[in-house]
C-alpha cells in the first residue's frame, strides 16, 4: 500500500494517509491541494485493515479474510454504498466513511488551475 506523509511545520510526521495505489495518491493530493511528495509504495500497513483515502478500496494492513488479502481491484471509483465480501468485511468503504477532518473544508474549494 501507499502512504502520504503529513508533516507539521517542523517536518515531523503527524499523519499517514493510506492509498491503494500511486495514482490514487496523486489524485488525492491534487484534489486536496497537498504536495504529492513522491512515490511511497511497498508499505506494510498497520495491524488493522487500512483503506485507500481516495477510493476506499482495501489497501493494506492486517486483513480480516482472504478476500481482502486477494483484492486486486485498486483505484476504483468512489462508491456511496461500498462493497463487502461474503464474510461481511469491507472490500471498499462507502465514500462517507472516508471523510477526514480536513476533507470537507478542502472539498469545497475549487481545484487549483495548473
Ligand atoms: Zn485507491
Ligand atoms: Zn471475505
Amino acid at each position: 500500500m501507499h502512504y502520504h506523509y503529513v508533516e507539521d511545520s517542523r517536518g515531523d510526521v503527524v499523519d499517514l494517509i493510506p492509498f491503494c495505489s500511486d495514482s490514487c495518491h496523486r489524485d488525492y493530493c491534487q484534489e486536496h491541494g497537498l504536495a504529492y511528495g513522491g512515490w511511497s509504495g511497498c508499505q506494510e500497513g498497520g495491524d488493522s485493515p487500512e483503506y485507500c483515502a481516495a477510493c476506499g478500496t482495501y489497501a493494506g494492513g492486517s486483513f480480516e479474510c482472504d478476500c481482502q488479502r486477494d483484492n486486486v481491484l485498486v483505484g476504483r471509483f468512489l462508491s456511496d454504498t461500498g462493497e463487502k465480501c461474503e464474510h461481511g468485511n469491507w472490500l471498499q468503504l462507502p465514500a462517507s466513511y472516508l471523510e477526514r477532518p480536513t476533507w470537507n473544508a478542502r472539498k469545497k474549494s475549487p481545484k487549483p488551475i495548473r
